[in-house]
């Protein structure tokens, strides 16, 4: 399979990695909305939330939690946006299951797909 996430996760494909272990690693994204933006990918393959198995889920969101801690602390973010892409329609572009933790700054512009409100 050609996949730019698994290539990522298994270090395949050089990315600016902020912790690593057997099951994940978190890069900051190419792209990023705002400084510090980080995604959290499973090393396995899998395109969607849908396709996740549970305890996956719960490890992939607690590591969520604790990249947005890190990132909070580390560069002072004022406030944290953590989303999840499911579908083109959602706006998920790359179909390897993955968590954006993006750490929002006082006056910054990021425009997200969708805002509350
Ligand atoms: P999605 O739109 O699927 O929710 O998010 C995909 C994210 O992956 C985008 O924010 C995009 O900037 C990022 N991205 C795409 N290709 C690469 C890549 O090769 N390396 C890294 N680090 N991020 C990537």
């Amino acid at each position: 399979m050609d996949c730019v996430f698994c290539k990522i996760a298994e270090g395949e494909i050089p990315s600016a990695t902020i912790y690593e272990d057997k099951d994940f690693r978190v890069v900051l994204d190419i792209g990023p909305a705002s400084f510090g933006h980080a995604l959290v990918l499973p090393k396995r393959h899998y395109a969607n939330i849908y396709e996740l198995p549970e305890e996956i889920v719960s490890s992939a969101f607690v590591l969520a939690k604790k990249t947005a801690v890190a990132i909070k602390e580390g560069l002072h973010a004022d406030g944290m946006n953590i989303l999840q892409n499911n579908g083109e329609q959602a706006g998920q572009s790359v179909f390897h299951f993955h968590i954006h933790v993006i750490p929002r700054y006082q006056g910054d512009q990021v425009g997200l797909v969708w805002t509350p409100g």
